[in-house]
């Protein structure tokens, strides 16, 4: 078991698990509303291993000497996390790029990278004796939570967006959730979320506002780290909403630099949506406040916030890394749906994509140069919302059950 302390991303204040209760008080008073989190809180493991672990890194057995987490016992018994860190030889090929590599973490149970986040809320929960944890999210982070709940027998309740793609929504009422659709943006869900956890005592997992939030995802860093090791990346490209999974990738590899298990934190380069580019427009303009996008919208529902509510840890985590942020066209997203799936085999909710067509802009501007070794984030399923994927390709018209029609179809592909 790895004890640990809190410190305040903002502030460098230290506090015991005990003494507080999801937020720095001093800087999250600071909060306005609609605006990044405030007081936002780091783990601090007072020890780490100093070896790779014998058992797979993402075994509850591993994880417990790298996580909070004080029995392997709290894990959900589900396969979050070991997903594969793919060689994809055909998209290295197409963007002359040798050394890329996909993280696929659309084969987490619910589909995202979420669960590694709601895997670790809900051991904590458990350990502290809630039965009720809620959540605020577009979707992924609540169906992930579902999931995780579900496994380990805890109540999930849910604010979403009445707009969520209806898998999401689908989804977690399968696994049994208490969903409460609002009939307002995400934000207002967030902060719905927030009064409701504080009328009925229920546990919070709204993203960065739990910094188990960060500390789970973190894992897919331990896990990427520990497949390529003695060698490190150079650069990961992650897709931005809230910020919570760049963070965390941060952390991890802060962590295990810390630990001296790898050499450096490779550069990190957040991607977001041009209509949801509240962060990029932070790094572009060299400013330490993130600005509201007051009206952000994008064909990636995952990635659509007015305020990154990790903003402000993000945006230093990333100057850190000497990375950057770049923002991508809708069209460009949809584009890398079908180039990725094509190329790969792995086929990304829009969101998730949004990794690749960041690539494909920072190799053109210069920012990441081919030889490098980069990893990309692919951190959700095409599944989850395949009205949004049907617009990156064009539907054959049905044809007679005959085989002169089959002939007539195909004849123009043998030709080529
Ligand atoms: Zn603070």
């Amino acid at each position: 078991m790895a004890s640990f302390r809190f410190r305040c991303s903002e502030c460098g204040e230290h506090y015991a698990e005990d003494e507080v209760d999801l937020l720095c008080p001093v800087c999250a008073g600071m909060q306005e509303p609609g605006c990044s989190t405030r007081g936002v809180l780091e783990v601090e493991l007072n020890s780490l291993p100093t070896a790779w672990p014998a058992a797979p890194m993402s075994s509850p057995e591993a994880l417990v000497d790298f996580l909070p987490l004080d029995s392997p016992a709290r894990w959900p018994p589900l396969a979050v996390g070991g997903t594969p860190l793919l060689a994809v030889e055909r998209l290295r090929q197409h963007l002359n790029a040798p050394d890329l590599w996909i993280k696929d973490d659309t084969r987490n149970p619910s589909g995202s990278t979420k669960d590694r986040a709601s895997a670790l809320v809900v051991a904590k929960a458990v350990e502290y004796g809630h039965d009720t944890i809620a959540a605020a999210s577009t979707g992924n982070a609540a169906t992930a939570l579902a999931a995780s709940a579900a496994a380990s027998g805890v109540r999930a309740v849910l604010f979403v967006p009445a707009n969520a793609p209806q898998a999401k929504l689908v989804q977690m009422l399968a696994y049994g959730a208490e969903v409460l659709p609002v009939d307002g943006t995400y934000d207002q869900a967030f902060d719905l979320c927030i009064e409701a956890c504080e009328r009925f005592g229920w546990y919070n997992r709204n993203t960065a506002l739990n910094p188990f939030t960060i500390e789970g995802k973190k894992t897919a860093a331990l896990e990427i780290a520990a497949a390529m090791a003695p060698q490190c990346p150079d650069t990961v490209l992650v897709p931005v909403g809230d910020g919570v999974i760049l963070a965390g990738i941060a952390k991890g590899f802060t962590d295990l630099r810390r630990a001296g298990l790898v050499s450096r934190v490779p550069r990190l380069i957040a991607v977001q949506p041009e209509g949801s580019a509240a962060l990029v427009n932070a790094i572009i303009a060299g400013d330490d406040d993130i600005h509201a996008v007051p009206d952000a919208t994008s064909v990636a529902d995952s990635l659509v916030v007015q305020a990154p509510r990790n903003g402000r840890l993000c945006l230093r985590q990333i100057r850190d890394s000497s990375g950057s942020a770049v923002a991508v066209s809708d069209e460009a997203i949809l584009t890398a749906i079908g180039d990725l799936a094509r190329m790969t085999g792995v086929f990304a909710e829009p969101a998730a994509a949004a990794g690749l067509a960041g690539l494909r802009a920072s190799l053109e501007n210069g920012l990441v140069d081919p030889t490098e070794r980069i990893v990309l984030m692919v951190t959700g399923t095409g599944l989850k919302d395949v009205p949004a994927a049907g617009r990156a390709v064009d539907r054959p018209v049905p044809i007679e059950a005959t085989l002169a029609a089959v002939q007539a179809r195909v004849q123009g592909d043998n030709d080529r």
